[in-house]
């Protein structure tokens, strides 16, 4: 059941699903166990232009639209949730929003190396005391002559402790949203820690880190964007990443899906595969109807992208549904696989680890329901 592409589209599918085969998959489950996928994956997602998928050629970039970048991240997704995640943030929420908002010297400086895997970027919104009311964040950035000090924490940053460049949001001005203003912080400068968090759930071979600035000096030319539009660019990019994410989704759907499938074939009880059970079927028929669903969502969200209509609304939805779905996939599976689904001599466990933060991050699925019916009836419930 696939949905019919075009040549480029279907060309760039089939080459990140060999690639993934034989560069992700028959290591994911040891990256998993070491808490570390092997960093030499960043410059082969480079050299394979998995990087910079929207970005334009003069500046590194390969090019595609949107539709491209979820035909990706499905097969990433499909490979390895925490591979997966190295690209929606460094290409996704940094690359891209350097691209948007960036001076001509900003793209010129980082987006080649973003694009080649030289450099990974880290996207640092939320703070210890500010996840979802991310408007109210503390980290502060005061002007001293020509430059800026930044001081402050930021909690659960991907890529953060293996970051060139981190895209850090702080406090300006005025409390709230317009008070925000962004910066291209490089993270070898003189005040930046950071520390691992080890211990998660899932999405273990992924670099997940506490990041301290401790006084932090970049020159102006370091902002991004204007003063008080950080905020702007913050929610830009997550309404843009969630179409990513959700595309991501769709791809741990899918491994749940030929998981579940390729094992009912095999395992015999009662004298029969259990496939030929019909509530074995449903549970495998739930996955597929979900990957489907979500698929088109995504693609919704990218067909919305590519024609320069709004789709922050539809973003919202495609998320909360694919990030619900792929959890529920992962749970069907390992019912399908009974007790050996429990166990990690088969990945179906993993897909439910790593599913789980999906309607967590880029906002969780409360957060989305709250977007979506403020679309919808024109109240702002966060107040
Ligand atoms: C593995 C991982 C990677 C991450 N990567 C990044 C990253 O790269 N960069 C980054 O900036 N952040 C990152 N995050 C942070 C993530 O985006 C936040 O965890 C998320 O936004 C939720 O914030 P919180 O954890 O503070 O939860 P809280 O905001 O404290 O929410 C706790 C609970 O309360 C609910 N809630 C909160 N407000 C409301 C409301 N108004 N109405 C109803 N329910 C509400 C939430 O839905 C949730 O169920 C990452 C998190 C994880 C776990």
């Amino acid at each position: 059941m696939d949905l019919e592409l075009g040549d480029a589209h279907r060309e760039l599918r089939d080459v990140a699903r060999a690639w993934v085969d034989k560069e992700v998959v028959p290591y994911a489950a040891a990256w998993d166990r070491a808490e570390s996928v092997d960093t030499a994956i960043v410059r082969k997602l480079g050299d394979m232009g998995f990087l910079g998928i929207e970005i334009p050629e003069e500046y590194g970039g390969s090019g595609g639209d949107a539709l491209s970048y979820c035909v990706l991240l499905e097969e990433l997704g499909r490979g390895d949730s925490s591979v997966r995640g190295i690209v929606s943030v460094s290409l996704g929420l940094v690359g891209k929003s350097i691209k948007s908002y960036g001076s001509e010297q900003q793209k010129r400086d980082w987006l080649p190396r973003l694009c080649a895997g030289e450099s990974l970027g880290c996207f640092g919104l939320t703070e210890p005391g500010t996840g979802s009311d991310a408007a109210n964040l503390t980290t502060r950035a005061v002007r001293d002559g020509e430059d800026w000090v930044l001081t402050g924490t930021k909690m659960f940053i991907t890529n953060g402790t293996w970051a060139d460049i981190a895209l850090i949001f702080a406090r300006t001005g005025q409390p709230g949203p317009k008070g925000v203003t962004a910066f291209l912080v490089p993270t070898d400068v003189p005040g930046f820690g950071r520390t691992e968090i080890k211990g998660k759930l899932g999405l273990r071979g992924q670099a997940t880190a506490e990041i301290v600035l401790d006084g932090v000096r970049v020159p102006d030319s370091a902002r991004l964007g204007g003063e008080g539009q950080g905020f702007r660019i913050a929610m830009a990019a997550l309404d843009k990443g969630r179409m990513g994410v959700a595309a991501g989704c769709v791809g741990v759907a899918r491994a749940c899906l030929e998981a579940a499938v390729r094992y009912a074939g095999e395992r015999e009880q009662f004298g029969k595969p259990i496939a030929s059970y019909q509530l074995v079927q449903e549970l495998i028929a739930d996955i597929a109807v979900d990957v489907e669903a979500a698929r088109l969502l995504a693609w919704r969200v990218a067909d919305l992208v590519d024609r320069g209509k709004p789709f922050g609304t539809e973003a919202s939805v495609a998320k909360l549904f694919a990030s619900e779905a792929a959890v529920k996939a992962a749970n069907n599976a390992i019912q399908v696989f009974g007790g050996y689904g429990y166990i990690d001599e088969y990945p179906v466990s993993k897909y439910l680890r790593d599913a789980r933060v999906l309607t967590l991050y880029e906002g969780t699925s409360q957060i989305q329901k709250l977007l979506i019916g403020r679309a919808l009836t024109g109240v702002n419930a966060f107040v």
